[in-house]
């Protein structure tokens, strides 16, 4: 429950509790994570309890380093293989044919894992400290924003936390790119990583799997409205001056924040200024739309989802 500064005694007391079976809030470079053993069946319904995720919704398992891999996957694609060393430690997840060791619980009965190593110090500390993959989904209730920061978790999730570890603001702010590695590699979920960066490593295009493919290998998280704010939110050309919300240009009203022009930034910005309004928006958070650009994908994404009514 408790806030606590990571320090070799409190990275040691979390990686104990997480050994008993208890979740421990972790953070990362992307979001906040609510992290928990993931071969333990009771520490992974504990955290589909505490986030009251459907338990259609699989993890993403976490790692130390690459060389883990076959602890988790039966089979890793050349392409896979190229990735991971391109990108991690880092902000992509990869989905690959898992072992049968593997939980149904963290993945949703489904044949395949979805894995990434942590770009963060205190994050890869924990894991190397548990010596086993943890599994972590953002430390937010479902359909929820995403913490970005350790005082963002929401208090009723953290009451289910055995503490937190306060690894700062998130670097990222957007969770990771979710690439399926099963056949030719696609994307899932933009994120961190960019699909144009993905394509300079493997030297072919990756596309983004489209809102009408729920082909079988389809990610079951791809819900329509998602990551959102409790207020409503909705995107618009320009702001007005009585609105609340996110713009680019300079505020015209007291409740307005001025976003970056660079992508990355705003995706940094964006979560922890949502919380924010949304604690004092009276009846829409509106938000001025991003270029619609390949470098603002991710950003797009998740503005789309938090739009989405249903
Ligand atoms: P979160 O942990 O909240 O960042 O969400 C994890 C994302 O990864 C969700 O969109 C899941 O649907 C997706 N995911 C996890 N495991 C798999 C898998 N085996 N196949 C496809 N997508 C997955
Ligand atoms: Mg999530």
């Amino acid at each position: 429950m408790p806030i606590l500064p990571p320090t070799r005694e409190t990275i040691a007391a979390a990686a104990e509790a997480l050994r008993r079976g208890l979740l421990v809030g972790m953070p990362t470079e992307t979001v906040y994570g609510i992290a928990a053993l993931a071969h333990d069946p009771v520490a992974v319904a504990r955290t589909f309890a505490a986030k009251r995720r459907p338990g259609d919704n699989p993890l993403i398992v976490h790692l130390a380093s690459a060389d883990e891999l076959p602890r988790v996957a039966r089979e890793v694609p050349a392409a896979a293989r190229q990735l991971a060393t391109a990108f991690w430690p880092g902000p992509l997840t990869l989905v690959l044919r898992r072992r049968p060791t593997v939980l149904d619980c963290v993945t949703a009965g489904l044949d395949t894992v979805a894995v990434r190593v942590p770009d963060h110090a205190v994050a890869r500390e924990l894991l190397a400290a548990v010596g086993e993959p943890l599994s972590a989904p953002s430390a937010n209730t479902f359909m929820h924003l995403s913490p970005t920061t350790a005082a963002d978790i929401e208090p009723e999730l953290r009451q289910q936390l055995a503490m937190v570890l306060d690894g700062g603001p998130c670097r990222v702010g957007l969770e990771s790119t979710v690439v399926d590695c099963t056949g030719t590699p696609r994307v899932l979920r933009p994120g961190g990583v960019s699909r144009a960066e993905l394509e300079a490593v493997l030297g072919q295009p990756v596309p983004l799997l489209g809102g009408d493919d729920r082909g079988p290998r389809a990610s079951p998280g791809r819900y329509t409205r998602h990551y959102a704010p409790v207020t409503p939110l909705r995107l618009a050309a320009t702001l007005a001056p009585g609105d609340t919300g996110l713009t680019f240009a300079a505020p015209s009203g007291p409740q307005q924040v001025q976003m970056p022009r660079e992508p990355s930034a705003y995706g940094a910005a964006l979560y922890r200024v949502l919380h924010a309004l949304d604690a004092v928006a009276a009846t829409a958070i509106v938000v001025q739309e991003p270029p619609a650009e390949p470098a603002w994908e991710a950003v797009r994404d998740r503005l789309a989802k938090a739009a989405a009514s249903d």
